[in-house]
């Protein structure tokens, strides 16, 4: 298993905000993963996906980190002809693909998220109106006694972006159902795919959506558009033109940038419609925020 040590964490994150590492983990097999039971319950290690909905402090983040971006590639199994089983290493857009050559319908939405598997079940990933959760049978996961336990999905208290996983450090691999009703469509993708590249700033350095929406009528794009922010950048982060809920990082930005412009669009929110808006992206500093 390869660790490295002292890198910088910009790399780590597809907005590329953060200083140095302490120790990064990479295991490629359960072995290696087994084999960091103890650093796995150590309470500040940090486990990490592709690092689409993450950034870390300009001072870095000197506890453990593993990643799982090297765990089990390649591995995603049919059987039972309605359940497919996923490796937390797996890309969303390598499964979505993987159904739709397989012409599996239910699963299109997780092609433009950026993350894997793992990190997609840690957030309850979803879009045009699906979430992950809604497909889950059951999850294998290395629990906070530092065991693998399988934890069916009606167990799992899903939330929109979010679950309650107080007893999981990290998940090893999760079992969708496939709905043999859905018709599969191979537009659904493509449509999908048209529909992002149209509205979202793909390509640019950012980590997707910052806020969470309010509810299902309110989103936080609408109500930071209609601010008419006359200050849009904070040194090198600045609010995107095509979407506004995404920051993007033009090269030069550092999480205090990023960290003010939150703040700034947080207060301002706060101000004109007396909602408190709430971070999607999670930010990691040495005291954890
Ligand atoms: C351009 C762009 C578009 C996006 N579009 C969407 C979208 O449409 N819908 C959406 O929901 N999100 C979207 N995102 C956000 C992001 O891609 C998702 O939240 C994704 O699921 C994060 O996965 P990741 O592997 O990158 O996780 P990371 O960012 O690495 O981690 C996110 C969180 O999950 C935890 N985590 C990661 N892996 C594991 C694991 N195996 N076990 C336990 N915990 C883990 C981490 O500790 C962290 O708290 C977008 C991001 C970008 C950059």
């Amino acid at each position: 298993m390869i660790v490295e040590n002292n890198i910088s964490l910009k790399r780590f994150t597809t907005i590329h905000i953060g200083g140095n590492s302490g120790k990064i983990h990479f295991p490629e097999s359960l072995d290696d993963i087994l084999s960091l039971s103890k650093i796995l319950l150590l309470p500040k290690t940090l486990v990490i996906g592709k690092g689409s909905n993450i950034a870390f402090s300009d001072n870095g983040y000197k506890f453990d980190i593993v990643s799982l971006r090297k765990y089990v590639k390649g591995k995603i199994t049919l059987f039972d002809d309605n359940k497919i089983s996923v490796s937390a290493g797996i890309s969303c857009a390598r499964f979505a693909k993987y159904c739709h050559k397989k012409s599996i319908s239910g699963f299109e939405f997780l092609h433009g998220i950026p993350g894997l598997i793992g990190g997609a079940l840690a957030m309850n990933a979803g879009a045009f109106n699906q979430s992950i959760w809604n497909h889950v049978e059951s999850v294998n996961v290395i629990n906070k006694k530092g065991f693998i336990e399988n934890i069916a999905g009606n167990d799992i208290n899903a939330s929109y972006r979010s679950i309650d996983k107080e007893n999981i450090l990290l998940f090893l691999d999760v079992i969708l159902k496939i709905d043999k009703n859905k018709i599969f469509d191979k537009k659904i993708l493509i449509d999908f795919l048209e529909y992002r590249n149209r509205t979202q700033p793909i390509g640019q350095w950012s980590s997707g959506c910052i806020f969470k929406n309010p509810s299902k009528k309110i989103s936080a794009s609408s109500l930071i558009d209609s601010l008419k922010l006359k200050q849009r950048k904070f040194g090198g982060i600045y609010i995107s033109t095509k979407h506004c809920n995404y920051f993007i990082n033009d090269g030069n930005g550092s999480c205090d940038d990023l960290v003010q412009l939150i703040n700034h669009v947080t207060k301002l929110v706060k101000k004109k419609y007396n909602i408190a808006l709430t971070k999607e992206i999670c930010i990691y500093r040495d005291d954890h925020e």
